[in-house]
């Protein structure tokens, strides 16, 4: 892997940090309290071509790459982790899914929507009894005429207080246990859909975040991606890809908890010297260092496989666990640093602590990626396959 980003890498870069430190940094703190969702910075993101970067350009996109989307989200999530959500929402999660998998008709339809934001999506895999397996979801989408009907409960769905449209996995054949699962793009204006948001949650504040119920919800046949039975495979597949933009924020929140800590550091003084003087705290900021640093060569070099069309499954767990808990141990180490002044709202630490949470959780806990990355060396399971 070249360590060198290109000369365009660092100027997208500059244009989020930019970007972040303009529009959205001014508000933060206020928006995160107010768990306000900003629905005007998500249309200057797509107006700046943020969600099109993995997209071709007869989509809308502009085909940069993944590793420019993942540097993009990383500068946002550096300022706010809730305002990267979007990245996956639109483009990682359905926009690329439908890319992959769905028909012309199903991408001529949606994805130029998704990039330039005029809709936003979502994406169900999550129930009440359905986490980490996958498989064990009870959602069913029975197949009537040109429709399937569609009835279950999906959690945790990120974006469906504010979605036009979710990618939606449920079972079609149960019988044929995964071989049985399917993947649907239902619009959520459809009858027979009511989403209950959920407000009271750790951290990501400006992230909406809801529970989705259908009952006999009437999907047309077309909106059906891949075909019947594809739905695990498809699953998984868009994992791999929301994994790398969840990780790239990662690692914006745990540079956020650096930032944060070296301008501390110089800035408190106890015992007559700056506290960063004082090799317990150099200790923790050298951590700190090695952590956003390792995790970011990792997320990098997963982007970049991915940019060359590699199937890199084992690399983006490695690089999503690396960063979910880079982001974690930063900002314990932050709040360390920061003594009771982190323990306040005065200072964004406690914001970066909360925040830094949902990335052990989500798109497969801490847990699931390294079930994949030791069965992959053990050779139980190959993940690359
Ligand atoms: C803020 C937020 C946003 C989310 N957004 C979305 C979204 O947009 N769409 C969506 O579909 N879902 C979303 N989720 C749900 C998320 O994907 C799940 O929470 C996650 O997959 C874990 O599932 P679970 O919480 O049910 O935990 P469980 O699967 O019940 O796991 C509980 C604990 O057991 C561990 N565990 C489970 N199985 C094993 C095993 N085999 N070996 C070892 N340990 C194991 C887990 O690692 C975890 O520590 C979101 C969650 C949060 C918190």
């Amino acid at each position: 892997m070249n360590f060198d980003l290109s000369e365009e890498l660092n100027d997208i870069r500059k244009v989020a940090r930019d970007f972040a430190l303009r529009e959205i940094q001014p508000t933060v703190d206020e928006d995160d309290r107010a768990h306000r969702f900003r629905r005007d910075i998500v249309d200057k993101m797509a107006e700046l071509g943020f969600f099109g970067t993995a997209i071709p350009e007869e989509y809308g996109g502009n085909n940069m790459g993944f590793l420019a989307g993942a540097i993009i989200a990383e500068e946002i999530a550096r300022v706010h982790s809730s305002m990267r959500l979007p990245f996956n929402m639109n483009m990682n999660g359905p926009a690329l899914t439908i890319l992959k998998f769905g028909s012309r008709e199903l991408k001529n339809k949606y994805i130029p929507g998704l990039v330039d934001a005029r809709i936003l999506g979502c994406f169900a895999i999550t129930e009440p009894d359905t986490g980490s397996d996958v498989a064990s979801m009870k959602a069913k989408a029975i197949r009537e005429g040109e429709h399937y009907v569609l009835s279950g409960s999906k959690i945790w769905i990120s974006n469906a207080p504010v979605a036009d449209i979710a990618l939606v996995y449920a079972y079609t054949d149960p019988g044929r246990k995964v071989k049985g699962m399917s993947a649907f793009i239902v619009e959520m204006s459809s009858p027979g859909i009511s989403v209950e948001p959920i407000t009271e949650k750790l951290g990501t504040w400006s992230a909406p975040v809801g529970t989705i119920t259908f009952e006999n919800c009437l999907v047309p046949a077309a909106n059906l991606v891949g075909e019947e039975g594809d739905g695990f495979k498809i699953c998984m597949s868009q994992l791999d890809d929301t994994r790398l933009g969840c990780m790239a924020g990662g690692i914006g929140v745990a540079q956020a908890c650096l930032d944060a800590a070296i301008a501390y550091a110089n800035e408190r003084h106890q015992f007559g010297q700056p506290i960063g003087k004082f090799q317990m705290i150099q200790d923790m900021i050298a951590q700190m260092v090695v952590e956003v640093e390792a995790a970011r060569l990792l997320v990098y070099r997963a982007a970049f496989l991915r940019d060359r069309g590699v199937v890199c499954t084992r690399e983006i767990s490695i690089a999503k666990y690396a960063s979910g808990e880079a982001a974690n141990k930063c900002a314990d180490l932050a709040m360390k640093i920061y003594g009771a002044y982190g323990y306040s709202e005065e200072y964004p630490v406690a914001r970066y602590y909360r925040d830094a949470k949902s990335y052990q959780i989500v798109e497969g806990t801490s847990n699931v990626q390294k079930i994949i990355i030791s069965n992959d060396a053990l050779g139980y399971r190959r993940a690359n396959r």
